[in-house]
């Protein structure tokens, strides 16, 4: 698989003709769910990877609603495995549209806790358990144990129900009330998980944001998250075989009379979060595309990938100026829903 959207159907009109994955999950949830229907449940036609350590760009658009782009996901698939960055609106169909199997995933990385990236957690996490997913990490910044602790609560009757249920094919408390260890990171992290080497630091957002580096078989990927310009997300991607960065602003940083305005224009009152690690609100919250291009050819990645775009056209054309002013040597590749990368 390369690319779903090569298929000449919006994202939408994919999910409505090929819905048998969506339906053999609504069948699962009541317990009657067939081995062809579990192969179903799976996806499509079952995704198989090529190379045993990737990423797969899975919804690359920003907060508004768009056809063609679920909000923001990126996964890293290892051995087989499926490790999200984020759960963005749409996600959770667009693994199923590639075949992505839920029981797969191994663990859920959150780079902050702005909505965009996070509000299909409960389907996922729910369309896991359901068919098969066992013991999984949740890891990300403060707060999110109480993404996970308020889906327990909030839809405590029926998790119980869908247990009760999923009884006679398998389904226990281990996968949703066991099993799911959940460690809230600040600032910079190593650590290994399944064989993979992953660093985390903290970059420069609205929202308390942790950008991620994982290395295996001599190969490394870093995605950004949502940062504005920062030098830390240079030294992060050192080198790296690929770089997944927020692209939300498709054109030159941050101009006077935009939007982006609000950021340094000290006459407007700015409110103050109500958490800790909320991040700062009076930082811009994205990079601008010359930005993008300056912090991939100063941290000498050798593929950037384009993610957290707006619905508006994507215009390749317009961006490699950018990239090219900036003397960028590697390939830029417009992330879409469900494109695998390997490095
Ligand atoms: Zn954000």
């Amino acid at each position: 698989m390369s690319d779903q959207n090569s298929n000449g159907l919006d994202r939408r009109a994919f999910v409505k003709s090929a819905a048998f994955g969506a339906a053999a999950l609504s069948v699962g949830a009541t317990g009657v769910l067939g081995t062809a229907a579990k192969a179903q449940a799976a996806g499509p036609a079952g995704y198989q990877h090529t190379q045993n350590f990737s990423v797969v760009t899975i919804g690359t658009g920003n907060p508004i609603p768009d056809k063609n782009r679920a909000s923001a996901c990126t996964m890293i698939q290892f051995n087989g495995h499926y490790y999200l960055l984020d759960t963005g609106n749409g996600s959770n169909d667009v693994l199923a549209e590639n075949g992505f199997a839920y029981r797969n995933i191994n663990a859920i990385f959150y780079t902050h806790l702005h909505a965009d990236h996070m509000t299909d957690f409960v389907d996922l996490m729910i369309n896991r358990w359901m068919t098969g997913g066992k013991e999984m990490q949740i890891i990300g910044p403060p707060r999110s144990g109480a993404y996970y602790n308020f889906m327990i609560d909030f839809f405590a009757d029926d998790l119980t129900y869908r247990q009760y249920r999923g009884y006679a094919r398998g389904v226990s408390e281990v996968g949703m009330f066991k099993g799911i260890d959940v460690r809230e990171l600040t600032g910079s992290n190593r650590f290994e998980l399944d064989g993979m080497r992953i660093r985390t630091e903290p970059l420069t957002h609205t929202m308390y944001n942790l950008g991620y580096r994982f290395e295996a078989n001599g190969k490394s990927i870093v995605v950004s998250g949502d940062t504005s310009y920062d030098p830390t997300l240079i030294e992060l991607a050192k080198d790296a075989d690929v770089l997944v960065i927020d692209a939300n602003i498709v054109a030159a940083a941050a101009k006077k009379g935009t939007e982006e305005q609000a950021f340094t224009d000290d006459s407007i009152k700015k409110p103050k979060p109500k958490y800790e690690f909320a991040g700062n609100f009076d930082v811009a919250p994205h990079m601008g595309i010359d930005e993008v291009a300056k912090t991939a050819t100063a941290a000498n990645v050798k593929t950037v990938v384009l993610t957290h775009l707006p619905p508006a056209p994507f215009n390749m054309a317009a961006i490699k100026p950018y990239f090219e002013q900036a003397g960028f040597k590697g390939r830029v590749i417009e992330g879409r829903d469900g494109l695998e990368i390997n490095p």
